[in-house]
């Protein structure tokens, strides 16, 4: 589904991804856990080229990123932020309709395609749409920023450490409500994270960075049970 082959960046003169190899399975949540720095953030960017690897190529549906405009090669992904991300100025439904997939009907087309995305993320247009961000929750932002992902109807999302600003509780329902999108559209999703129980919770498997590089990748328990150093092993082991 998406394949990174050979993965690196180099900023000032270093490697801050160094020869990153993952494959990305079709229906995956792949979830890449570091500590900051580790390179999280450009690894997740090089997938859909906001960040332009300087080795290594970057395939998704079978398609290979080579020359094809990097505008192009974007729209196959939905994106995440953690922060940025809604225009303050707009209500809600004017930032769904920024999206160019949802211009492709009528206009009551896009009503309606914007008020299922909503009522999914369980936030009513009626109720809602008219509403600016400011007149939202970070939790209710971020149930917005995830309905503008997904009404770019691309089958990939990255998201990168879209929960982390916010309280526990709500951050623990979003996880769950992301397990529940994931399935109802069928989507491959990398996350990133910090956040040791939020990788567990959500990940079929776990890729480790440690300074741009990929420290083990696996399975939770293999994780657990087989830490590759011991770095991995007192990291997971923070969880208890
Ligand atoms: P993470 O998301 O894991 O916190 P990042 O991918 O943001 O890590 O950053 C990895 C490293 O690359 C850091 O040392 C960071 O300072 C550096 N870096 C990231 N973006 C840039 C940039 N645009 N210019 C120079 N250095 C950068
Ligand atoms: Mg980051």
């Amino acid at each position: 589904m998406v394949h990174l082959k050979g993965i690196s960046k180099i900023y000032e003169g270093k490697y801050v991804l160094k020869n990153i190899d993952v494959e990305v399975h079709r229906g995956e949540l792949l979830v890449i856990l570091g500590e900051s720095g580790s390179g999280k953030s450009t690894l997740l960017k090089c997938i859909n080229h906001l960040v332009h690897p300087d080795e290594g190529l970057v395939e998704a549906e079978e398609e290979l990123f080579t020359t094809s405009p990097a505008y192009e090669w974007r729209r196959k992904f939905g994106y995440v932020f953690q922060n940025i991300g809604l225009f303050p100025h707009m209500t809600v439904l004017e930032n769904l309709y920024i999206v160019p997939d949802m211009n492709s009907g009528d206009s009551t087309d896009k009503y309606d395609k914007a008020a299922e995305l909503l009522k999914l993320v369980g936030l009513p247009a009626a109720q809602f749409g008219n509403r600016f961000p400011s007149e939202l929750s970070g939790g209710q932002q971020q149930r917005v920023g995830v309905a503008r992902a997904l009404a770019t109807s691309s089958p990939v999302m990255l998201m990168d450490e879209p929960f982390s600003a916010l309280d526990p509780i709500t951050r623990y329902q979003l996880q769950r409500d992301l397990l529940s999108w994931k399935s109802h559209y069928h989507l491959t999703i990398v996350f990133v994270t910090h956040d040791i129980r939020e990788a567990r919770f959500l990940a079929d498997r776990i890729v480790i960075m440690e300074k741009g590089q990929i420290a083990q990748l696996g399975v939770w328990d293999e994780l657990r049970q087989n830490p590759a150093n011991e770095y991995i092993e007192s990291l997971l082991n923070q969880e208890y």
